[in-house]
């Protein structure tokens, strides 16, 4: 089964809303085993919406469509369907019995505007809406050359197209055959090199067609490779995927920190628990960020004790001692600061992100920026300048996903100690 979702309201394509019920949508049909191929928006006119339908009805077998149901003359899915299968608008009793019980319930009088929302085009079924005004539409649409299709209209509200789907739209579409394969996907998660280095390194996975399909995405510096297969079961998924991901992690070694919905500091504090090791922080470019992603990850677990935030150059002296004419030249401000919180909170790590600076080598871009991160352990310090490459508005998050990702690579070389 093919499956396009369509959503309508010009608060979409607009951009005042987003549009979220697709992308919940997209992830039931997964969990049927039916292949969204499409999300088409369209606003709130009616030739753009009957050319829409138009076009689902050519290429997808299934059509799901939220918004517009509702009953003021800017909700025109109803006229559109009907516009596009050339069938009439008929009253449907059962929907207008449930919109009259809906307003008696409420204790309100049903305003005779209310009566459009129980009109179906002509052999449709209706979805029942226990929450809402606006009924559902079900409708099996005859093709000349190839089996019907089938068209499943909900409202925009989420909560009560979720509804309705699990109560309705979901057992018509297993009745139909979907359910008896089943789409899984896991997620592998990188984070050390670019989208474009990393496809370089798994030859031929990311390629169009191939089975099981692997996708690559980046998102704020972390990549990630959707590995998707389609079987009758959920054993028979894993045991498709096992062979790509087992590729996937041979390939790309320690640029692998985790699996579906772990960040970087969830594979440290990982880490830091097979070890029995703890870690205290100080961070000046990040603003906080960094200890409260381990704080996060860490819950109540003993191996984050704590972390200190420096923003102005007399906080950073203050805190740590430092004389009069202290400068945050060189790399000895992160030093400083990871040997001082890792004694000061008695751990066994101390992580710091030092200030951001202006590039020193490199190409004299303006603006390009470079920052220190240093960790320190009770024989050693660490320091590294990395250069900021990701977008300003991106380089909180670059910096503490850095930090975090040295000292995962460091804990991960704990067999052999610095
Ligand atoms: P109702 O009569 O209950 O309002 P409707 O089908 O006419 O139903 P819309 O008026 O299109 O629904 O949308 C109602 C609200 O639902 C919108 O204001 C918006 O907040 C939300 N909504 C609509 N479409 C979506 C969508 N695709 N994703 C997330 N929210 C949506």
């Amino acid at each position: 089964m093919i499956a396009e979702i369509i959503s309508i309201g010009d608060e979409l394509t607009g951009g005042r809303s987003l549009d979220t019920n697709a992308q919940w949508l997209s992830r039931r049909l997964a969990e049927l085993g039916v292949s969204v191929a499409y999300h088409t928006t369209v606003g709130d006119q009616l030739a753009a919406i009957v050319d829409v339908f138009h076009a689902a009805l050519g290429r997808a077998n299934v059509v799901v469509v939220t918004g517009g149901l509702g009953p003021t003359a800017d909700d025109l899915t109803r006229e559109a369907l009907a516009a596009t299968i050339d069938r009439p608008l008929v009253c449907n009793e059962d929907a207008l019995d449930q919109i009259r019980c809906l307003f008696a319930q409420r204790g309100w009088k049903m305003p005779d505007q209310n009566r459009v929302q129980a009109l179906l085009p002509q052999g449709a079924r209706l979805i029942p809406n226990p929450h809402g005004t606006a009924p559902g539409i079900a409708l099996d649409v005859d093709r000349n050359d190839r089996p019907a299709a089938h068209v499943y209209c909900l409202p925009g509200v989420p909560a009560e197209m979720r509804q309705m789907w699990e109560q309705t739209v979901a057992d018509d579409l297993r009745r139909l055959g979907a359910g008896r394969r089943m789409i899984r996907t896991r997620r592998i998660k990188c984070f050390g090199a670019g989208e474009s280095a990393i496809e370089a390194m798994l030859p031929d996975l990311v390629r169009r067609g191939r089975i099981p399909q692997v996708g690559i995405t980046a998102s704020k510096a972390t990549i990630t490779l959707a590995v998707t297969a389609e079987a009758a079961t959920e054993d028979e998924c894993r045991a498709a995927m096992e062979p790509t991901l087992h590729t996937i992690h041979q390939c790309l070694g320690n640029l692998v920190y985790g699996r579906d919905d772990d960040e970087l500091q969830d594979a440290v504090v990982q880490l830091l628990r097979r070890h029995g090791k703890t870690l205290a922080t100080v961070e000046w470019a990040t603003d906080g960020l960094l200890i409260h992603w381990l704080r996060s990850a860490a819950g109540d677990g003993p191996e984050v004790a704590g972390g200190l935030v420096v923003s102005k150059h007399s906080a950073w002296k203050a805190l740590f001692d430092m004389p009069d004419q202290a400068t945050t030249v060189g790399d000895e401000p992160a030093r400083a600061m990871a040997q001082a919180v890792r004694q000061k909170l008695g751990t066994d790590y101390g992580l710091a992100i030092g200030p951001l600076s202006p590039r020193a080598d490199g190409p004299a871009t303006d603006g390009a920026e470079q920052a220190d991160f240093a960790i320190a352990t009770p024989q050693t310090v660490h320091v590294e300048c990395v250069p900021l490459v990701s977008h300003p508005e991106l380089r909180k998050t670059f910096c503490a996903k850095v930090a975090l990702n040295r000292l995962r690579l460091q804990l991960l070389a704990q067999t052999h100690p610095l």
